[in-house]
């Protein structure tokens, strides 16, 4: 089994809603455990004139391997009506694979660490609940990207 954090986004449809939905399903994926939830986070949208976005991050312990999370959680946005009319647009859910274990990968269709996870407070507050004091696989301290990246425009929902 591995350890992977998970962040899910969504912006339409009730996005709490979306959270918890998808919560269930990651719970019911084939060979894996659902093991921590952060809180939810609510942020105005990177991009102008789309709804705010609520925000976690899920650990999963899982034995499946990466591209085939990645197809289940592709299934799973699937399943809850994601719709891809253009890049970075509104989404009911959007669920990307932040850190899979210890690897490095780099694939046609995922690289992992994510990208842009080192500038995303909604992806950074809500990983230090589950791992504080994380490093990364690629050595970087997640200590270090949450002191470069500002909390400013997070809202934490309580529960
Ligand atoms: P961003 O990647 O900037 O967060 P997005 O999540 O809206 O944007 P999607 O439309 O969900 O982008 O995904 C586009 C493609 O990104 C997917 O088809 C997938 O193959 C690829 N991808 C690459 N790395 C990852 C990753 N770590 N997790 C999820 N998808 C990834
Ligand atoms: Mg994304
Ligand atoms: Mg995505």
């Amino acid at each position: 089994m591995e350890r992977v954090y998970i962040g899910l986004g969504s912006n339409l449809a009730e996005p709490a809603e979306q959270l918890r939905e998808a919560l269930k399903a990651l719970a019911q994926l084939p060979q894996t455990a659902l093991s921590g939830v952060s809180s939810f986070y609510v942020s105005d949208s990177l991009l102008p004139g789309q709804p705010r976005y609520t925000n976690a991050v899920a650990a999963l312990d899982t034995g499946l391997a990466p591209l085939a999370l990645l197809d289940a959680l592709q299934g799973v946005e699937n399943g809850q009506g994601r719709e891809r009319l253009e890049r970075w647009g509104p989404r009911t859910l959007d669920l990307d694979i932040l850190l899979f274990g210890d690897r490095l990968i780099d694939e046609p269709r995922l690289k992992v660490p994510h990208y842009h996870m080192h500038a995303r407070a909604f992806v950074l507050y809500p990983l230090a609940e589950l791992a504080p004091g994380l490093i990364l696989a690629d050595g970087r301290a997640l200590d270090n990207l949450l002191a470069a990246c500002p909390f400013e425009g997070l809202e934490r929902l309580p529960g």
